[in-house]
């Protein structure tokens, strides 16, 4: 019969993988991709969705184009991988049978890694950092701040996902309390000396929200916290706050199934650079969040670019197609207030040992309106495009 890929998580890498493999391969190749929820929620743009810039729905997409490009969408959670057999178990029973198998399932956090949170505590402290219901209830959560509350945030050791993500999450959430609770206060407790585009962040939240954001940083204590979600306190290098909102972004690792796959060495999956193929088994790919690949950044444009070349050397190993070199790219855009829109990236090569950066850019502070408002449009473009990529 037909070569079998299986592909386990239908986000930013998983999807792309998917439908790139289903439509250049003509129907040459099996595609069945497994993922449990039937409406992805980027993370992407759901900070600005906190800011009240975007809506949820605008976050929202189904997996009826993929389904229409020939991929088998089966909704269901992956539980169990048996590499020797070459089998993926799922939670609704029965096992689905793989030549090449792709695991992109995103991040889990690090059990103990936030003092006195737990998964049982996601709702009195969401961590939003799962898209759909999570964000949304962070959202509710910050509408129903009382008139000069103090929303807080424990941010993530390195390396997690986003990394800009938290500092885009702390200027949404100014942006939002400065229109409707201006006398509100934002904490956030850091256990990183500095965080990504921190001097176009920082610059912008002077200029923007002059004295709403206390950042503590690992040099003022800011690793040293614990949160007590049913008192609603975080204690910050001993410093008891009582808080309104507390947005708790624990440190992260690969998504379980990864683990549970045997390909994960520490926290993460360590991947061949050149086609995405774990050190573990030449059969099992890992994309995205969830890989340990070198200089890319955790990032959906990173996962969709590795998933294009993942894409490309799987159907070259079933069906003999041409395998171009690898190539990757990433951007980050932050957005800081209104049309003030910032990025960094760069592109990458597959080396022996990595996914190496080739070279970058990144916005400079002191830049004009023009030219910050072009940078967010710019964002925009991407944000269609990739969820086009992604979903048909
Ligand atoms: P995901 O996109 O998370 O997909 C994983 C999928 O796997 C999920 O749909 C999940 O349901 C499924 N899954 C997990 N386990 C299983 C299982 N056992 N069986 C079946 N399915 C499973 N990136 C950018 O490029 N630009 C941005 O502006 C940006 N902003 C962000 C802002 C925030 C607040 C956050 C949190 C993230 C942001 N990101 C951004 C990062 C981006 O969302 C992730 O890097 C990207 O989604 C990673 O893709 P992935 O395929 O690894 O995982």
């Amino acid at each position: 019969g037909k070569p079998r890929v299986v592909v386990v998580g239908g986000g930013a890498g998983g999807a792309t993988a998917a439908r790139y493999i289903a439509k250049d391969s003509k129907g040459a190749i099996d595609v069945t991709l497994i993922e449990p929820t039937r409406m992805y929620y980027t993370c992407f743009f759901s900070n600005l969705y906190l800011g009240g810039v975007k809506e949820i729905d605008d976050l929202g997409h189904s997996y009826g184009g993929l389904a229409a490009g020939g991929v088998n969408v089966v909704h269901d959670w992956a539980v169990a991988v048996d590499r020797d057999a070459k089998t993926v178990s799922l939670a609704g029973g029965g096992s689905v049978p793989y030549d090449k198998l792709i695991l992109s399932p995103g991040i889990d956090f690090v059990e103990g890694a936030v003092e006195g949170w737990d998964l049982s505590a996601q709702n009195a402290m969401p961590h939003a950092y799962k898209g759909g219901s999570q964000t949304e209830l962070l959202k509710a959560q910050l509408a129903a701040m009382p008139e000069g509350g103090t929303f807080a945030m424990v941010a993530p050791p390195n390396p997690y996902r986003c990394p800009p993500g938290p500092y885009e999450r702390v200027s949404m959430v100014a942006h939002y309390l400065k229109a409707n609770n201006p006398t509100a206060k934002i904490i956030v407790a850091d256990p990183k000396p500095k965080f990504s585009k921190m001097a176009l962040f920082q610059e912008g939240w002077g200029e923007h929200y002059d004295g709403m954001i206390d950042w503590i940083g690992e040099d003022f204590g800011g690793g040293e916290v614990s949160v007590d979600p049913n008192a609603m306190t975080v204690t910050i290098d001993g410093e008891v706050t009582k808080v309104d909102v507390c947005n708790v972004i624990p440190a992260m690792k690969a998504g379980r199934i990864a683990e549970l796959a045997g390909v994960t060495d520490g926290n993460w999956a360590p991947v061949n650079a050149a086609d995405m193929s774990t050190k573990a088994d030449a059969d099992v790919y890992v994309l995205g969040d969830a890989s340990s690949q070198g200089d890319m950044p955790k990032s959906g444009f990173s996962a969709n670019s590795q998933a294009k070349v993942c894409a490309n050397a799987v159907r070259g190993a079933l069906t003999g197609s041409k395998v171009f070199p690898a190539k990757f790219s990433n951007t980050c855009w932050s957005l800081i207030d209104t049309n003030d829109g910032v990025k960094v990236g760069a592109t990458y090569e597959a080396t022996d040992e990595k996914i190496a950066k080739v070279d970058g850019f990144i916005s400079a502070t002191g830049e004009s309106a023009e030219l910050r408002k072009a940078t967010y449009e710019e964002s925009e473009g991407w944000y269609a495009g990739i969820t086009a990529d992604m979903f048909g």
